[in-house]
């Protein structure tokens, strides 16, 4: 079932989107690739309650990327299983989406604080271009291990997804619209045309209850009625 609500001028019905600017964990892929990671390193249940906290902004987004690093610190082989994972958990109906948005003539994007090494598995897979995907990029040694993030990519904290979906706006004209399921995707969206709050793999009520356009169904394909 797809609940709307009043929001964003209520017009979205008969807007026609020339850009979508998705999120990945728990939208595209139906992973979190942070809480695998912490199951790689057996502390699954501290990762993810800190995903939780700063999914639902309880606690300052940056406070809780960097604290999940520090508590992981990932090796670049380590991304490439995450990527993987994330290719094999793709969301129902994502690729289906695409490629009709695609042959519409949209652009999409994805807009990400998940890592590049292992995000570009999905969006290749997906077709979609690499200079359309915005990722936090790691820094690995020679031998591949955690060095630290490169912080002149604001994904890393709080506001950055916004200020990522601002340049997108500035860069390509038309309306745009965002799809998410996590606090920072609805406040980025705020400088979007719109947002559709997707709850098919992690429904967050706190976000839900801000979104004009609720998506409760599994399969992203649903969402072609608001596109
Ligand atoms: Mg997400």
């Amino acid at each position: 079932m797809a609940r709307r609500r009043q929001g964003y001028g209520g017009e979205t019905k008969i807007m026609k989107y020339k850009k979508v600017i998705f999120d990945l964990d728990s939208t595209l892929s139906s992973i979190e690739g942070i809480d695998e990671l912490g199951k790689l390193r057996n502390m699954g249940e501290r990762i993810k309650s800190l995903t939780r906290q700063a999914m639902s902004g309880r606690m300052p987004f940056g406070r809780v990327f960097i604290r999940r690093l520090e508590l992981i610190r990932p090796t670049r082989s380590e991304l490439l299983t995450i990527g993987e994972l994330y290719k094999n958990s793709v969301t129902p109906g994502a690729p289906e989406l695409i490629n009709w948005l695609r042959r519409r003539g949209a652009n999409v994007f994805v807009v990400t604080a998940g890592y590049t090494d292992c995000s570009y598995l999905l969006t290749d897979y997906l077709e979609i271009p690499r200079q359309n995907v915005f990722a936090n990029r790691l820094i690995f040694d020679a031998g591949g291990q955690f060095i630290g993030v490169d912080q002149r990519i604001p994904l890393w904290h709080g506001g950055g997804k916004r200020q990522v979906v601002s340049k997108i706006m500035a860069a390509h004209p038309g309306k745009t619209i965002c799809v998410g399921d996590g606090i920072g995707d609805w406040e980025a969206a705020k400088v979007a045309d719109g947002f559709i709050y997707f709850g098919g793999v992690a429904y967050r009520p706190e976000v839900a209850a801000k979104a004009d356009i609720v998506i409760k169904e599994r399969n992203l394909l649903t969402l072609r009625r608001y596109l």
